[in-house]
């Protein structure tokens, strides 16, 4: 419990929230771009084929990748149009993926709903499989294919779904708007998920600041046997998986194992918004909300953006910049990732587009680390995050891996406390690729 009375986990810090720059900015669409570039892989796992050639017709929602691995989630063309190229691009995490390009038609057509089967007649199985149809992934950023989540191993059964309504990473409102704007249907997804694992109890996690939408969710699991809404701590990273399970359900995640060891199964509240979407209208993962913020725009707010689309055309749709931007990051402050320039496109997992004023960049340089222990405080994950960014810098892989580095999470709550400036979280993403490049060899 925290001094407020509401549930909380231990570590973690409180960064200032700033949400309040677009968390009154009900969700509209964004421009539908001349060309959309679409990443054939935006998901954790083997990677997709492409289903189309350059000169191919396209309509909106139309797979347009895919693979047969279990492991992995198809793509579908936001827009109607011509395909002009399949081709190498950069994407947000400076990766170069394969990605088709489309040229947008100057008219856009409305997406068709297809005629579904009765979204409460749906069994466990139609569940998955539209969720696999639907390219479904983890929209809070990790991308993780759902009906692979969606399908537990037997000897591991779910009790449990937790929905993360937490958006604590500051300055994102995109799920909060969605709280406000679409109770039910967020509700409706949770009822699908929790019929897919066959669980007993469906529980909406949502941090204190954000009371405006606690009411309308209560009223819409009123009426739900197994359904709940727990109101929690205002902390990052609450909504993180392993911290909202300890939280609500008080149940530990042993290190390196994942929520289904303890009975429970975690999904944003835009995952399930998607999966309600997909199963009463047929309608695939092809855009998702964006929250395009911070003091360097002239008018943030959240945007339906269709994946592909550049984040330099939803900068315009937020006013473009005001001044001189000094930081531009596709994500939050505290996970995001730095950009150059707004050329990466929106993927699955892109909750947010940042842009930062000289007065929130702390620009000082990394120094030598003065054994304060600030870091080991802040970290959720009970981590030394001090000695696995001393190990990536002698290159000490094997050392990284023995202080934690794997079950790092990126969350960025040590690198926020360092005063020695040393940015940790790149270090942990560096260790973690070249442990998983090692095991691979
Ligand atoms: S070591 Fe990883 S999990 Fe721990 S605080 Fe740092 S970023 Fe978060
Ligand atoms: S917070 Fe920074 S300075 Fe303090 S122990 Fe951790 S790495 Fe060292």
């Amino acid at each position: 419990m925290s001094g407020r009375g509401y549930r909380t986990f231990r570590g973690g810090v409180h960064p200032p929230t700033h949400k309040e720059l677009s968390s009154s900015k009900a969700v509209t669409q964004a421009p539908v771009p001349a060309e959309v570039v679409i990443p054939l892989n935006q998901h954790i796992g083997a990677p997709n084929v492409p289903l189309v050639s350059p000169g191919d017709r396209v309509d909106v929602g139309q797979k347009i990748g895919e693979t047969e691995a279990f492991v992995s989630a198809p793509v579908h063309s936001s827009v109607a149009g011509t395909v002009r190229a399949v081709e190498d691009v950069r994407n947000f995490t400076g990766a170069i993926v394969r990605a088709v390009v489309i040229t947008a038609d100057a008219e856009q057509p409305a997406f068709a709903a297809a005629r579904m089967k009765p979204v409460g007649e749906l069994t466990a199985d139609e569940i998955r499989r539209l969720a696999r149809e639907g390219g479904l992934v983890g929209m809070g950023g990790a991308a993780f294919p759902t009906h692979v989540k969606l399908t537990p191993p037997r000897d591991k059964p779910v009790d449990t779904v937790l929905l993360n309504a937490c958006e604590c990473e500051p300055f994102l409102t995109c799920d909060h708007r969605l709280m406000l704007e679409r109770p039910a249907h967020i509700v409706e997804g949770l009822k699908l998920l929790v019929r897919a694992v066959g669980a007993e109890r469906g529980i909406i996690g949502i941090e204190a600041n954000k009371m405006d939408a606690v009411d309308g969710l209560r009223a819409a699991v009123s009426s739900e046997p197994g359904l709940d809404v727990a109101v929690l701590d205002v902390k990052y990273p609450e909504g993180s998986e392993k911290q909202l399970i300890s939280v609500v359900t008080g149940r530990k995640v042993p290190p390196g194992m994942l929520p289904g060891e303890v009975g429970c199964l975690v999904q944003n509240v835009g995952t399930s918004v998607a999966l309600y979407e997909m199963a009463s209208i047929g309608k695939p993962l092809y855009e998702r909300v964006v929250t395009v913020t911070g003091p360097g725009l002239r008018s943030p707010g959240n945007f339906l953006a269709k994946i592909g689309t550049r984040i330099s055309m939803l900068i315009e749709a937020a006013g473009g910049w005001a001044g001189e931007p000094a930081r531009l990051i596709m994500g939050g402050p505290m996970t995001g990732w730095a950009q150059e320039e707004p050329v990466a496109s929106v993927v699955k997992g892109t909750s947010g587009v940042l842009v930062l004023t000289p007065e929130l960049v702390d620009a000082r340089d990394e120094h030598a680390c003065v054994r304060c222990g600030k870091c080991v405080e802040a970290c959720p994950m009970f981590l030394m995050p001090n000695y696995i960014a001393e190990a990536a810098i002698r290159e000490d892989w094997a050392k990284a891996e023995m202080y934690g580095a794997l079950d790092c999470f990126e969350c960025g709550c040590c690198s926020y406390t360092c005063p020695a400036y040393i940015p940790h979280v790149s270090y942990a993403r560096k260790a973690k690729a070249q442990l998983a490049a090692l095991k691979k060899r």
